[in-house]
């Protein structure tokens, strides 16, 4: 599971800065995704083969007034009751501030190791920067510097020293879903829908609210590993309690799987909050199905309307296969696993290099890229960088003017001739020159 890190200060510490400085590089690939809803307080990092998840709780500073802190916004403590570790940030220009009093006193509560940063720190010596600071008492300062790098690697490997490599090849060897969604889609009955017609081979019932549930099961004699970020134990209880939504179980979930089931509600619009999921699993790279539940007792017009509204709000996730179905009923899941399959494949196919080359060169024979100036990218050979999601990676000259047009049309050619369906495909340029 990948650790995920809440970064936490009053105002003007430097956290979105630091924010940006760990997710920097996932960022760009996913900026330019057009209707795609993006929270920017999540993201993605990694350092070596150690991978992360970053909470920036910029958005939801905590409530002070009378130099009394009142409350954290409840996302924040959310967030710093559900990650693996807390990075507090402090000015090390400024000192140490009543409010960072407060918010020290709150996080020596916590059960999860918590990390002093010394931000702005460039230029200083370290043991000035830190000296002030132990007052605090969240054990020994780290002097860091968010806008020019200074320390930041280190304590980002400190802090994920505890952590595992990232996942082994085992469990990539069958589809392993999470069924992701908001709350009250209808991702439980879809769950104990898929399961009651199944051999449950282990049920592996997790620690804490937090975590989902992993479920291997087979199905056709084939293995999956489902997971539950709803939460099977929810069956049969008379009281149900509506799940409290966490974006950090749903986007650990989305890491861990290689497929992503998004559950949405037929019967609503979908929401500004059903797209944020989407981008999720769309930043993560995952392939993905899409079930549109509770197709049951709708009648035409209801249909046609959220065919539109799909249309329109998801249309970013044009690379996925929409499924109509009835968990309630049962009905669909059987087809809802065929693309499960599929995605499941197309995420994790092997492409020969050849056959990428030899499709790049039809592809320009077809239609060269654009000249840019005086020169012409010239695209060489291609070979495959990285599975889940496929990355293509295409060797040539000036390909750094490669028209964004262009990549898209590539990507359509590759995901034709290896038919790629439900993944996310990634192409890359490197030039030698
Ligand atoms: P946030 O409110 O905690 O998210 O803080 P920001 O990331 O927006 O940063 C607040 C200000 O501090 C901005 O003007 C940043 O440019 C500046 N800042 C952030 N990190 C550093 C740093 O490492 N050194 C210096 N000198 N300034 C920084
Ligand atoms: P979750 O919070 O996403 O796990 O949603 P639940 O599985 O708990 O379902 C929320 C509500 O929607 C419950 O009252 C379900 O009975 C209902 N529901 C789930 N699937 C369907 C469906 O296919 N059709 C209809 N009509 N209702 C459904």
């Amino acid at each position: 599971m990948k650790p995920t890190i809440a970064l936490v200060g009053r105002p003007n510490v430097g956290k979105s800065t630091l924010f940006n400085r760990l997710t920097r590089s996932r960022d760009a690939l996913v900026a330019d995704q057009p209707g795609l809803t993006r929270d920017r307080h999540y993201g993605h990092g990694r350092v070596g083969s150690k991978p992360y998840l970053v909470i920036d709780t910029g958005g939801f500073e905590p409530v002070v007034d009378d130099g009394i802190l009142w409350e954290m916004a409840r996302q924040t403590l959310q967030a710093v009751d559900e990650a693996d570790a807390i990075v507090l940030l402090v000015d090390g220009r400024n000192g140490v501030t009543p409010q960072d009093k407060l918010i020290a006193n709150r996080l020596r509560q916590s059960r999860q190791p918590v990390y002093l940063a010394v931000n702005k720190a460039e230029g200083m010596s370290p043991g000035m920067a830190a000296a002030e600071f132990h007052e605090l008492a969240l054990g020994e300062p780290w002097p860091v510097s968010a806008s020019h790098g200074d320390g930041v690697r280190e304590l980002i490997e400190t802090i994920l020293e505890p952590f595992p490599d990232e996942t082994d090849e085992e469990s990539k060897r069958h589809p392993k879903f999470a069924v992701i969604g908001r709350p009250n889609v209808g991702k439980s009955t879809l769950v104990n829908a898929i399961l009651g017609e199944e051999r449950v081979i282990a049920f592996d019932q997790a620690g804490t609210t937090r975590d989902s549930i992993y479920i291997d099961f087979e199905r056709d004699e084939k293995a999956y590993t489902i997971i539950d970020t709803a939460g099977v134990r929810r069956r049969g209880k008379v009281n149900e309690t509506v799940e409290k939504f966490s974006v950090i179980k749903t986007m650990q979930a989305i890491e861990d799987a290689n497929v992503a089931v998004l559950v949405l509600d037929a019967q609503q619009d979908i929401s500004e909050q059903d797209a944020t999921i989407a981008g999720f699993a769309l930043e993560a790279g995952r392939a993905l199905v899409v079930a549109v539940n509770k197709w049951d007792h709708l009648d035409g017009e209801q249909r046609e309307r959220i065919h539109r509204d799909v249309a329109r709000k998801l249309g970013f996730l044009d690379f996925a296969r929409f499924h109509y179905i009835s968990a309630l009923e049962g009905k669909g899941v059987g087809e809802l696993f065929k693309s499960i399959d599929a995605a499941y494949h197309a995420a994790m196919i092997k492409l020969s290099t050849p056959k990428l080359t030899r499709i790049l060169q039809l592809a320009t024979e077809r239609q060269a890229p654009p000249r840019v100036g005086l020169t012409r990218p010239k695209l060489r050979y291609a070979h495959q960088g990285g599975m889940n999601p496929p990355i293509i990676v295409i060797h040539g000259n000036s390909l750094e003017n490669v028209p964004d047009s262009y990549t898209r049309y590539l990507e359509g050619l590759f995901r034709k001739a290896f038919q790629l369906q439900g993944t996310p495909l990634r192409v890359q340029y490197k030039s030698s020159t």
